[in-house]
């Protein structure tokens, strides 16, 4: 990811962003960032890049010429300025949307993001006008200058871009995930000043750690964030709820347990979320008014995200059949959810080489990189290209391989279910999906969350290989959905 920070003091944005991991990732060109030096672009023979504000006040304003110039630079640079989409264009202000882990997530999916940081009173108006996509501000306080909010704004979202972190999963199960702060943190060694470190962090036992650590960041949350917590208590009653019927609910179940739910709106057994990774919408229906009243509450969530085209699993045939007549809405998919409910891993022996002289003959599996899309995509043609190179990029799909060559893939779908499997053709009938579903289910017991995917009616061979696993399929179907907001 490429970050441009147009700036009237370089040297700051650059030394303050070269140490530790962000430093160490700009080493290794995951990242790059270049700050631009505004003053490079003005016309004024002494350099100068501000003036007084029109109408009188305090403090001097900057120029609109020298700015735009300057990110004019960029966006022709990269390709993207002139013509077509608007390059993510962030200026840094107190009086922008309020900087936050989310935010930092959606701008972590930018390959390029130009960053304008202001000085004095701030820039014409005019100019951002014309080139700022987004405004944001890092608190309710002034400061002097946009550098330093610019740097808050890189660290954060530089560190979710896959790769920059040694464990992805400290991104993932970190504080806000899910509305919990993170529990406490100890290291070496086992006292210190006469304090030990709790005895449950010392036993081995990574169930009673992760129940302990989920208890601590409940009880902190209720502590130092009441707003978060209510969040959070919201979700937990919903959980409680949509296990009632776990089966045809682990998708819902699993948004929140992973931390990814927001909640539209739930009334009874009436429960709609928002997954803020993928962008869908997960609804289950207690009856038609009740549905209906959510349906019209998540039209208008994705009305302030300005979104066109809603995607939408409904878990009951009576609320698909009422979208399709109320809102036109069109069934992409009918499938049944196959969930794995144990929490002992699947066994792998004679299916993965697994280490040195292990099997000859077996697959070994690792994750996928960015040289495997074009390869990928010729295979697997259900979703676009783009969306597989975001979840390569995320880490979220791993490839069978006989030496270098691919044989077969699968991976996690943005929301969470096991997919995209896919053996080629030449490969077929070594058992190469069952090792490729197996990596994958026993990956997913390792972050503690429950293995589920989706199999669409009628798919007999996939049927097959979940029940081979002992996945266990929900009675009910759901119905994925697209629906056209109309304006
Ligand atoms: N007069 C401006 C106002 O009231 O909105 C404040 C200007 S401030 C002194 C100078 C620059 O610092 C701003 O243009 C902005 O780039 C940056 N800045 C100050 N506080 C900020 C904050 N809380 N978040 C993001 N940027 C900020």
């Amino acid at each position: 990811m490429h970050f441009h920070i147009l700036t009237l003091f370089p040297e700051m944005v650059m030394h303050g962003l070269s140490e530790s991991v962000i430093g160490r990732a700009l080493e290794r060109g995951i990242l790059s960032v270049s700050a631009v030096d505004i003053r490079d672009f003005t016309l004024d023979k002494h350099r100068k890049t501000d003036d007084y504000p029109y109408g009188g006040g305090a403090g001097m304003v900057m120029q609109a010429q020298p700015v735009y110039d300057a990110w004019k630079s960029v966006a022709d640079r990269i390709g993207r300025g002139k013509s077509g989409a608007r390059v993510r264009t962030v200026y840094l202000t107190p009086q922008g949307r309020l900087f936050s882990q989310e935010l930092a997530k959606e701008l972590a999916k930018e390959q390029d993001l130009i960053l304008l940081c202001g000085h004095y009173e701030g820039v014409d108006e005019r100019v951002l006008e014309e080139i700022v996509t987004d405004y944001v501000s890092i608190g309710d306080y002034v400061l002097t200058g946009g550098e330093l909010p610019a740097m808050v704004l890189t660290d954060a979202v530089g560190r979710l871009v896959p790769g920059v972190l040694n464990n992805q999963m400290s991104a993932e199960t970190e504080t806000f995930h899910g509305y919990l702060l993170e529990y406490p943190q100890y290291s070496r060694p086992a006292e210190w000043n006469g304090r030990k470190v709790p005895a449950v962090l010392l036993s081995g036992d990574r169930k009673k750690v992760r129940e302990w650590r989920l208890g601590q960041s409940v009880e902190r949350t209720g502590a130092r964030r009441p707003d978060l917590y209510r969040q959070y208590q919201r979700l937990e009653a919903c959980l409680g709820v949509l296990r009632r019927e776990k089966l045809h609910h682990t998708d819902m179940t699993e948004l929140i347990a992973r931390g990814q739910a927001e909640l539209i709106c739930a009334d009874g057994a009436d429960i709609c979320l928002y997954d803020k990774n993928s962008g869908a919408y997960f609804h289950t229906a207690e009856s038609v008014p009740k549905g209906l009243a959510a349906l019209a509450a998540l039209c208008e969530h994705a009305g302030g995200r300005c979104v066109q085209e809603i995607l939408l699993a409904l878990h009951q045939d009576f609320m698909a059949e009422e979208a399709r007549r109320q809102y036109e809405a069109e069934v992409l998919m009918e499938c049944r959810q196959a969930v794995y409910t144990g929490n002992v891993k699947l066994p792998v022996s004679g299916l993965i080489r697994s280490g040195e002289g292990a099997e000859e003959g077996l697959p070994a599996i690792r994750p996928l990189g960015p040289e495997h899309l074009s390869c990928v995509a010729e295979h697997y043609d259900s979703v676009d290209r783009e969306y597989l190179d975001d979840q390569i990029r995320r880490e979220q799909m791993w490839g069978a391989f006989d030496g270098e060559e691919l044989l077969g893939v699968a991976g996690i779908h943005k929301e969470g279910s096991i997919g995209m499997l896919t053996v080629f053709p030449e490969h077929r009938g070594k058992r190469l999906g069952k090792a490729l579903e197996t990596f994958v289910v026993n990956g997913i017991l390792e972050c503690g969350f429950t293995p589920y995917c989706q199999i669409e009616e009628g798919n007999e061979i996939s049927m097959r290989l979940q029940k081979s696993l002992g996945l266990y399929f929900s009675g009910e179907k759901l119905y994925w959905m697209k629906l056209r907001l109309h304006r």
